[in-house]
């Protein structure tokens, strides 16, 4: 029997409809070979938020149960976290001020603008990726300057309170996985600022599992993903109150690398043309094309966890099929 995470005690305000599916993936398992469960966390079932939408529970539970008024953070030009965090923002009551590095683009990418759309004010940096979490807590310190309540969140949500979102995933993944009397060889899910990959670890050895997972850097070198990921994988875990895993639980494979971003394409016209699963080509074509690697490796149940990024995963179809 699993003990259920996170402690009650821990705010938490409801957007996703949970548990997401676990089906298994029969016909690309004729394709690929041995047996492939999904985690559709592409149906989170808020918005188009996939795996935010968990990350966002906690994260906005804090910010309402503090009585703040105004949702600070940020992110690229292409984040998905941005839009479900306006929109997570606006069901709480709250306004949402997104900080974007680089310059103002002629024309809103989807889901800026989706983000906009939700009322979102947009706020650009001129500067590089690295600056956005700085900009971010100077953002929400100008609006305390003018009298309001900010929250700031760390792009992606990634912070050990976002990964709580993901803890709570871990239980529900292995509620499911004991239903069906399967224990995993592993578990495959896209880390891009680490929180979701950390909160799953945490979670799982929270529940006792030492399962492996493989988390697949579509951003971030090996060295930093790892050492970010382990910090938040303890952090998260102290939240908990519960023992982390060992530190070689922590694992990640890189990627970045064009031939990566090619099979991946490959991979995602393989499950849309297989099984109707639509992927993106940040995040979830990469995570299934190492998810499909894995399958032809490892003895046992692949599992592998659907992200979402559903806006720029429609996006990229557009005017690309052939008819
Ligand atoms: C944000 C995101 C991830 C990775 O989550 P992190 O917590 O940032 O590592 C994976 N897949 C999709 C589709 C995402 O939007």
């Amino acid at each position: 029997m699993t003990v259920p995470l996170p402690p009650v005690a821990l705010p938490r305000f409801t957007l996703a409809t949970l548990p997401t599916p676990l089906v298994q993936a029969r016909r690309l398992e004729r394709v690929l070979g041995g047996r492939l469960l999904v985690k559709r966390d592409d149906l989170t079932g808020f918005g188009a938020a996939g795996n935010k939408a968990r990350q966002l529970e906690y994260l906005v539970g804090a910010a309402v149960a503090e009585q703040r008024d105004v949702l600070v953070t940020g992110g690229g030009p292409g984040s998905n976290f941005c839009p479900a965090a306006a929109g997570a923002a606006r069901a709480a009551g709250m306004e949402c001020t997104l900080v974007v590095y680089g310059d103002p683009p002629a024309v809103l990418p989807p889901n800026l603008a989706l983000a906009r759309a939700c009322g979102a004010r947009l706020r650009f940096t001129g500067a590089g990726r690295d600056l956005v979490d700085a900009a971010i807590e100077q953002e929400a310190q100008r609006l305390a300057a003018e009298g309001r309540r900010p929250v700031a969140v760390p792009r992606g949500g990634s912070s050990p309170v976002g990964a709580v979102g993901f803890a709570a995933a871990a239980t529900e993944v292995v509620a499911q996985l004991e239903a069906l009397r399967v224990e995993p060889a592993v578990i495959v899910v896209a880390t891009g600022s680490g929180g979701t990959q950390a909160g799953l670890l945490a979670g799982l050895a929270g529940c006792g599992k030492d399962w492996r997972v493989v988390g697949v850097s579509v951003s971030r070198p090996l060295p930093e993903i790892t050492s970010r990921v382990w910090e938040l994988t303890q952090a998260c875990a102290a939240i908990l109150q519960r023992p982390p895993p060992s530190r070689d639980r922590v694992e990640l494979v890189d990627a970045r690398r064009p031939e990566a971003q090619a099979r991946a394409i490959r991979r995602r016209r393989l499950a849309l043309e297989t099984e109707g699963l639509l992927l993106d080509e940040t995040y979830t074509a990469r995570s299934f094309a190492v998810a499909a690697d894995l399958l032809a490796t490892t003895d046992g149940t692949v599992v592998f966890w659907h992200t979402g990024g559903l806006v720029p995963a429609l996006t990229a179809l557009t005017g690309r099929l052939p008819h």
